[in-house]
């Protein structure tokens, strides 16, 4: 008995063995297959939608390692420099200059810019990172690009559009200075609508209160009249929606010194202005001043007229005190700047309740700001306008990666 135990424990021990030796010959054959492929993904490119950061600190710090991966690579110089709110040095816009390494200096310069509107920085920071990580061509020695991340980092890290002064920075970069104390009559008349100040209460009649004064005001004009209105700025409501201030904030001096030293290395600029916000949902809505603006000609040979939301054509509307507008006005004889904003469409505010529903989450928002509610209603509305402006829809995400990439490929064929 005792003998065929021990040759039971032999032939058991020794099928343990092979066993044993097959499975580690299998996973080293499968180690040896596999590991040329394991490498190559840690160098593939990551998944479009892991650019989206939940905050600013996040999102800088992306730019900041999307920068420097880019540095490390063989195809560009990089020259890199930060601008910090005057109050709170915490608080940054960080810019990238990335030149290509060709013997002849590049004569195009492709400026991508994010946050002028804070919390509409969270897109366009992720859309500023996937595009230095992945669309950027090294083999293009006639173009360079200059990234500016957070134009308001006040916005962005306290997600609010405006700054700390409640100026809209897109309505601030003004040219002439008559126009910081034109008069908005349409909107001086609807003040109190678009501005109360009684705190905020959310229930239904609240909702139905508001789209029916909404509704009754869009009977007495039309919607886009209403809509210009509204939209286009206004000098004389310090605390109310669309404020564009009464003098140049600090963004625009750092903008000029950008437009005097790097722009004029340049023969051609292009500056592209990222946005969210506007426009039908999941579309990339490109925008730009006027149909009859001389960079017209040139932007409808990059986009086609069709694709540009010009703000003369039927439906739409104008704004004063643009950056993009701004820019263009800083092209000398020798440096020609035009462009064009991105705006990535959250609501359907193209249609009249979508319109309706974008216009109460702004007045919310700015009304809670001013006149704070208690915990649980400023955490709604929050919600509200944060949904508004980076809506956390895997959907909505993808497609404006997926649609950024082929218009922005568009600005970069031509300037090849
Ligand atoms: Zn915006």
């Amino acid at each position: 008995m005792v003998t065929t135990l021990e040759n039971m424990k032999t032939k058991t021990c020794n099928r343990q063995m092979k066993l044993f030796f097959l499975i580690f010959l299998m996973a080293f054959t499968f180690a040896t297959w596999m590991g040329p492929w394991a490498q190559a993904q840690v160098f593939a490119k990551k998944d479009a939608t892991s650019f989206y950061k939940k905050s600013y600190e996040e999102a800088r710090f992306q730019f900041l390692e999307s920068v420097q991966a880019l540095q490390k690579s063989d195809g560009f110089k990089i020259q890199q420099q930060a601008y910090a709110d005057p109050i709170d040095s915490q608080l940054t816009s960080n810019t990238a200059l990335i030149q290509t390494k060709s013997a002849q200096p590049a004569t195009n310069l492709i400026v991508v810019m994010s946050g002028l509107h804070g919390i509409e920085g969270y897109i366009g920071s992720a859309l500023q990172s996937k595009m230095i990580e992945q669309d950027l061509d090294p083999k293009n020695s006639h173009t360079d690009y200059l990234f500016i991340h957070a134009l308001n980092p006040y916005g962005f890290k306290n997600n609010r559009r405006v700054n700390r002064n409640n100026i809209d920075l897109n309505r601030n970069f003004i040219i002439d200075p008559k126009d910081y104390v034109q008069k908005n009559t349409a909107y001086a008349e609807i003040n109190s609508f678009l501005n109360p100040t009684d705190t905020v209460t959310l229930n239904f009649l609240s909702r139905t209160g508001f789209i029916f004064s909404a509704v009754k005001l869009i009977l007495q004009s039309s919607l886009e009249t209403l809509r210009e209105a509204i939209l286009k700025g206004q000098y004389e409501f310090k605390d109310g929606l669309y404020y564009g201030g009464h003098d140049h904030q600090y963004q625009q001096i750092f903008i000029d010194q950008i437009a005097s030293q790097t722009f004029t290395k340049y023969k051609k600029v292009f500056a592209l202005d990222l946005h969210t916000g506007y426009g039908q949902r999941n579309k990339l809505h490109i925008l730009a001043d006027s149909m009859k603006q001389p960079s017209a000609k040139q932007l409808n040979a990059i986009f086609t007229e069709d694709r540009i939301d010009y703000g003369d054509k039927k439906k739409f509307y104008r704004t004063t005190g643009d950056l993009i507008t701004y820019l263009q006005s800083k092209s000398t004889p020798t440096t020609e700047v035009i462009g064009a904003t991105f705006e990535f469409g959250t609501l359907d505010s193209q249609k009249t309740l979508g319109s309706i529903e974008s216009l109460r989450r702004m007045v919310l928002e700015n009304q809670n700001f001013h006149h704070p509610a208690n915990a649980e209603t400023t955490e709604s509305v929050d919600l509200l306008f944060q949904d508004m402006f980076y809506p956390q829809d895997l959907n909505f995400q993808t497609e404006v990666m997926a649609q950024a990439q082929t218009e922005f490929s568009k600005i970069v064929g031509q300037y090849k």
